[in-house]
């Protein structure tokens, strides 16, 4: 399957219908172990997104990725913000000046975003955090590359995102609870599943 600018648009439109309906269910998750506005910065986010996106039109996926990335960084406080705002500026570098890409280079392009967030972040997989969820559901990608089983890829990314309810905290706000964080769910693994899920239903479409 080849992948288009009109692909991303519509999994950035989901994504922000996504985010909107389970608002209240990211700010709950925040408010066990964080500050509770992971709803919130979210839902800011993504519909700025979209205003921004939908002004243009795009043939060059990176300069779409990067437009993401930088409405994420500039319009969302909190951590989460610049981390999935250096997620997509990261990924938009590698996919600078396709006008259509593969899963394989997607795959390439989402280990930018890892590299990117564990930088910036200074985590690592099991500190609890988005990195759970995003680290392992781009190797699977890598690994399966463009005989990827989309159907498996969902259950896969939903068991890495259920699997931080085990962990605990080591970096963000929830970090400062320590072994209390164990037993819930961190939210930016929660919505890096939304994230990826979304992604997945473009995908099979
Ligand atoms: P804040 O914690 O500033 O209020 P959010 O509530 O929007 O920001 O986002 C919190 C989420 O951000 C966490 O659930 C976690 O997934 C992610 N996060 C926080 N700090 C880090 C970090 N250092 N590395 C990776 N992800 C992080
Ligand atoms: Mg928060
Ligand atoms: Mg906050």
């Amino acid at each position: 399957m080849l992948i288009q600018s009109d692909h991303i648009i519509k999994w950035m439109e989901l994504v922000n219908a996504q985010i909107d309906k389970q608002k209240e269910y990211l700010t709950q998750l925040d408010q066990a172990i964080g500050d509770g506005d992971h709803g919130i910065n979210m839902t800011r986010g993504f519909k700025e997104v979209i205003q921004k996106i939908h002004q243009t039109t795009y043939d060059d996926i990176g300069k779409l990725f990067q437009d993401v990335g930088m409405v994420l960084v500039s319009k969302v406080g909190g951590a989460s913000g610049p981390l999935y705002g250096t997620a997509f500026i990261k990924a938009g570098q590698v996919l600078k000046g396709k006008p259509e890409i593969t899963i394989n280079e997607l795959g390439q392009a989402f280990q930018e975003s890892v590299n990117g967030i564990k930088l910036r972040g200074k985590s690592q997989i099991g500190d609890k955090t988005m990195l759970d969820v995003w680290e392992p559901v781009t190797k699977y990608i890598q690994q399966n590359g463009n005989t990827l089983n989309i159907r498996e890829l969902i259950s896969y990314a939903r068991e890495q995102m259920e699997h931080t309810k085990e962990l605990e905290a080591k970096k963000g706000r929830a970090s400062f609870l320590g072994k209390r964080s164990i037993g819930h769910l961190d939210p930016g693994a929660v919505s890096s599943c939304i994230l990826f899920e979304t992604l997945c239903s473009i995908l099979l479409e």
